[in-house]
């Protein structure tokens, strides 16, 4: 079967299609330089190029202010799990990190390795067994803690943060994954925003750091090793060694796809849209339902559950053949899952929809 399916994977995710046909047009003669970027040495002035212009078009999308260093960097976003903490805590200091689901476990229990972490729980179960994020104005943090981290969306539950915290009066540290590009950020209320490529930039393998440049000397680097430190990997230009050169060429290329399509302001209106449409069907539905609390949904990841869960198997399998993949919810947590981010179309989310009318006529 060659159709192309709407692909609603929560990581790695879909990549626009229009990207893909690019990548697959300059895979074999980039530029007129008789191979691909993926043979292109990292040193020659024409991959600079394009490390410099992926930045640059980063830096466009984002705003990001000079007074900001962005990295391209190996590994995934777990790498940063530990890297922040190896950076910003000297042994005997404290940072808050709220506790939400799965992926900000597994950082606080990196952290924990380095400094005092003082846990604030960041969600909750509410009275009518749903999700929620727990008010700020509840939050109890440590003032003196040298930073906040929050994981801005919980890929797992779809759990979302609506605004930036705002009440801790010390440093902001978000792991931006899964909803990085989806909305305008302001940079600037940020000490450090990291994301792994996978869900809005592009290919795995590359994580994006943006990081404040002054904070640079208060960072406690003496025994990390050189290529865990930010300052270093800033100073050598995103290239202390060979990098993830063509996970950086693909994001280049997802950057312009994304100024091409209105940039972040125009993903965030259709990320809405999506989001809207896809909730207000399962919230009108006696069949579906969102284990989540209005006011604390992704508009990234919509977990959705079917009230009779005996069906799930049938309805992943039934998706597939129409073209529908990658719904089931992760293990930890189960249901479906529809991750929509950047690359899914309005058109993706109506197919969906459709077949989830189709399927509650079939089986009820
Ligand atoms: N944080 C969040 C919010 C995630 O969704 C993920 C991966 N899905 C990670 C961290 C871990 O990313 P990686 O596999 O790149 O280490």
């Amino acid at each position: 079967d060659m159709t192309r399916a709407f692909n609603f994977s929560a990581g790695p995710a879909a990549i626009p299609t229009e990207v893909l046909e690019r990548a697959q047009k300059e895979l074999l003669n980039w530029n007129g330089y008789g191979c691909s970027v993926m043979e292109l040495g990292h040193r020659t002035p024409d991959f600079q190029g394009i490390l410099d212009k992926t930045e640059a078009n980063l830096r466009k999308l984002l705003k990001i202010p000079d007074t900001y260093k962005v990295l391209f960097m190996h590994g995934g976003a777990s790498h940063q799990f530990s890297m922040v903490p190896m950076n910003f805590l000297a042994p005997e200091e404290t940072a808050n990190y709220l506790e939400m689901d799965h992926w900000s476990r597994m950082c606080i229990k990196e952290a924990q390795r380095f400094g005092n972490i003082h846990l604030q729980q960041g969600i909750r179960t509410n009275s009518e067994g749903l999700m929620e994020l727990v008010p700020e104005n509840e939050w109890q943090l440590d003032e003196k803690g040298k930073y906040l981290h929050f994981t801005s969306n919980e890929t797992i539950v779809g759990v979302q943060f609506q605004e930036d915290p705002h009440t801790f009066s010390g440093k902001l540290v978000s792991d931006m994954c899964s909803d990085i590009l989806s909305r305008p950020i302001d940079i600037e209320k940020y000490a450090l925003i990291y994301a792994g490529a996978q869900k809005n930039i592009g290919p795995s393998g590359m994580t994006v750091v943006i990081v404040r440049e002054d904070l640079f000397e208060s960072f406690h680097t003496e025994r990390v090793p050189s290529l865990f430190q930010y300052p270093y990997v800033s100073e050598k230009g995103s290239m202390p060694n060979t990098p993830p050169s063509f996970g950086i060429y693909f994001a280049g290329m997802v950057f312009e796809w994304l100024l091409e399509n209105g940039g972040v302001e125009q993903m965030y209106k259709r990320n809405l849209e999506k989001a809207h449409l896809l909730y207000d069907y399962v919230d009108q539905s006696n069949f579906y339902h969102s284990p989540v609390a209005k006011g604390s949904r992704s508009f990234m990841n919509v977990a959705i559950q079917m009230k009779d869960r005996t069906h799930e198997e049938r309805f992943l399998h039934e998706a597939r053949e129409n073209h529908l993949i990658a719904l089931k919810g992760h293990k930890t947590f189960g249901g479906l899952r529809a991750s929509i981010y950047n690359a899914m179309s309005l058109d993706g989310v109506k197919s969906l929809i459709r077949f989830m009318e189709q399927f509650e006529r079939n089986v009820t």
